[in-house]
């Protein structure tokens, strides 16, 4: 007799641009990874529902999501999301209308980018292809640069034109509930280590904040190793000497540009993963690739769909299934190593191309 499978209820919102192909590729991977379960000791499957906010929810009814949405999501397990953004709505409507709206209302304060190199994708980085590249940036998601803080036209003296503030808001609690993740997180990996990230010689309040609470909570973890990086020079080191790094923990700003810096350097923005977390698991956390709506290739089957499914690897881990969130890396490295590429790695294939490879894989 079988048992009854353990039910993951996931709320979809594939939103604008590519986010639709590529989510509806991670679907279809969890549900056939679901169906090789069935007839095992632990079975399990997902529920979905689709949600239909996005750009052009937002061109019917004036709004990026339904005023109650936060409210309809609440309930769910995990939130599997694609990409915010259309030319035809101003890019800060859109985000603050939905994606930032998620991640602030469900405190999601910690968003893990891994940096993961693939085999038969080439990176940009010189490097010998037995050499073993892996890291994780880990953002703080919740104040930082994008706390929304400032304004426009303000008074200002002496300045004849119109003048704006935009503010960087760095606490206590932030800083070191950030940093602890990122060492509880390091002490997961083999490299034990965790570089710290700011321009504090440049940004004298926040921080030097940062920096001091870094220094405090690495006394707790001494096990770790530490070093305290400036972003420019952490810029530098992603690209001539990667192989030093194994967690990087930057504020939000920071933390956004690397992490797009370390995606293009393992080959393309499309085979980046993300989670947002909140770690207390109060609210449902989001799973999503790290890459936008992508409108130059959105409609074309042209998109990658590796990074949406890396996130829904990440998003098996928070539901506590590290060996099928591992069974279905594997299954993307099979893929690539075949050379079952899409255009943005220097293949042919198309995002449905790449789906059929990852279910045989997951099959095989
Ligand atoms: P955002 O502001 O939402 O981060 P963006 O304007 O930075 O978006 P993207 O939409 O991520 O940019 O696109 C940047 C480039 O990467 C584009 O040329 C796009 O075609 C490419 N790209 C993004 N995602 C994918 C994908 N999944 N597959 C292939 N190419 C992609
Ligand atoms: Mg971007």
């Amino acid at each position: 007799m079988t048992a009854a499978p353990r039910t993951f209820r996931i709320a979809a919102i594939p939103a604008d641009g590519v986010g639709k192909e590529v989510v509806a590729a991670g679907r279809a991977v969890l549900d056939a990874l679901a169906e090789t379960s069935k007839s095992s000791a632990a079975p399990f499957a997902f529920v979905w529902e689709e949600f239909p906010w996005g750009c052009e929810f937002y061109e019917r009814t004036g709004k990026m999501m339904d005023d109650d949405g936060l409210e309809q999501l609440k309930g769910f397990d995990a939130i599997y999301f694609g990409a915010v953004g259309w030319p035809t709505v101003p890019d800060h409507v859109s985000l603050w209308g939905l994606r930032l709206k998620i991640c602030q209302n469900f405190d999601q304060w910690a968003n893990v980018r891994p940096v993961h190199f693939l085999p038969g994708v080439q990176s940009p980085l010189r490097k010998a292809d037995d050499t073993e590249l892996d890291w994780v940036v880990v953002r703080e998601n919740s104040e930082g640069e994008y706390a929304g803080l400032g304004g426009r036209n303000l008074s200002a003296r002496g300045h004849g034109g119109e003048v704006a503030v935009q503010s960087a808001l760095f606490t206590e609690v932030g800083c070191e509930r950030i940093m602890r993740f990122a060492f509880d997180l390091a002490r997961t990996r083999a490299h034990k280590k965790v570089s710290s990230v700011t321009k504090s010689n440049a940004q004298q309040y926040g921080m030097v904040l940062w920096d001091d609470v870094f220094k405090r909570v690495a006394a707790d973890y001494p096990d770790v190793e530490t070093e305290s990086v400036l972003v420019d020079a952490m810029s530098a080191k992603f690209v001539l000497k990667p192989e030093d790094l194994s967690v990087v923990v930057a504020s939000n700003l920071n933390a956004d540009i690397l992490s797009d810096l370390g995606s293009a350097l393992a080959g393309s923005l499309g085979l980046a993963a993300s989670a947002n977390l909140n770690p207390e698991r109060r609210f449902p956390s989001m799973f999503e690739p790290v890459h936008g709506s992508a409108p130059d290739i959105a409609g074309q089957g042209l998109a990658n769909p590796v990074g949406a499914v890396g996130s829904a690897a990440l998003m098996l881990d928070h539901f506590g299934l590290p060996d099928q969130a591992a069974r279905l890396n594997k299954a993307i490295e099979a893929t690539t190593a075949a050379g079952i590429l899409t255009r943005d790695v220097g293949g042919t294939a198309t995002t449905d191309d790449v789906v059929k490879a990852l279910i045989d894989a997951l099959n095989a």
